[in-house]
């Protein structure tokens, strides 16, 4: 069976690329590179330095950091960010992040440095690659691309649950709000915004939990031919 080498997952904040993108990876071996994770790196590496940074600082900073990502040693489905060395798996999921990393996400000349990161990370091949403009902007030569989407509700109280699940506060209005507003700003930028590849398979998640989501997809891997990719809502 041939499998696709490079996958792309694009979609808004919670709609589940994470947890689906780990899962899939470990079930088919491919290396999982979640693009969100490193814009809330640099993120971070911005606040540190003052939350007044602007672009030309942030991009120096994307510059000079080195962003990596790897698999947890305990569990396969946890990966661990690692900025500059150190690892800032749960730093990047702060709420101060969060305020932040559309902001920094928007700023041309950031995407530029990080998709170049991107790109040499997909040379290394069977990769699963997660974030807003991978099949659009990223990799437009991806071999099978899909669109995960939910409605901001669903989003929300996923993210509610895993706050929860790792003990961090999880206000549902407030994390609606600012899913609600990372939406709007990720899709209306200029450059990059959120949008669903031509080319894509839709998924729309609403009804799906995890293992529902991971399912379908492993049955488009599964179909794929090279050079002729589905382009149809899946049942
Ligand atoms: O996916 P996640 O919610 O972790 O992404 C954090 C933020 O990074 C998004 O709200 C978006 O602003 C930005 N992002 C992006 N392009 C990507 C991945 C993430 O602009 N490819």
């Amino acid at each position: 069976m041939t499998l696709p080498n490079i996958i792309t997952i694009d979609g808004p904040a919670g709609s589940g690329k994470s947890s689906v993108c780990s899962a899939l990876a470990r079930e088919l071996g491919y290396l999982f590179v979640d693009t969100g994770a490193f814009y809330r790196a640099v993120t971070l590496a911005a606040i540190r330095i003052s939350v007044e940074a602007d672009e030309a600082q942030i991009v120096e900073l994307a510059k000079r950091s080195n962003f990596d990502i790897s698999k947890d040693r305990y569990d396969d489905d946890v990966y661990t960010i690692w900025l500059n060395g150190e690892d800032v798996t749960s730093a990047v999921r702060s709420v101060e992040v969060e305020a932040c990393v559309s902001q920094v996400s928007a700023m041309p000349k950031v995407r530029e440095v990080l998709n170049e990161k991107y790109r040499q990370l997909a040379k290394r091949g069977k990769v699963i690659m997660a974030g807003r403009d991978i099949g659009t902007v990223v990799l437009p030569d991806a071999d099978l691309k899909i669109y995960l989407d939910a409605s901001p509700e669903v989003r929300a109280g996923r993210r509610v649950k895993q706050r929860q699940a790792t003990g961090q506060p999880a206000d549902y209005a407030a994390i609606l709000a600012n899913l609600k507003e990372r939406d709007s700003i990720d899709s209306q930028r200029s450059v990059a915004p959120l949008r669903r590849p031509e080319d894509a398979v839709y998924l729309d998640t609403d009804d799906l939990d995890i293992e529902g989501v991971v399912s379908k997809i492993k049955q488009l891997v599964a179909a794929w031919q090279p050079r002729t990719q589905p382009n149809t809502e899946v049942e």
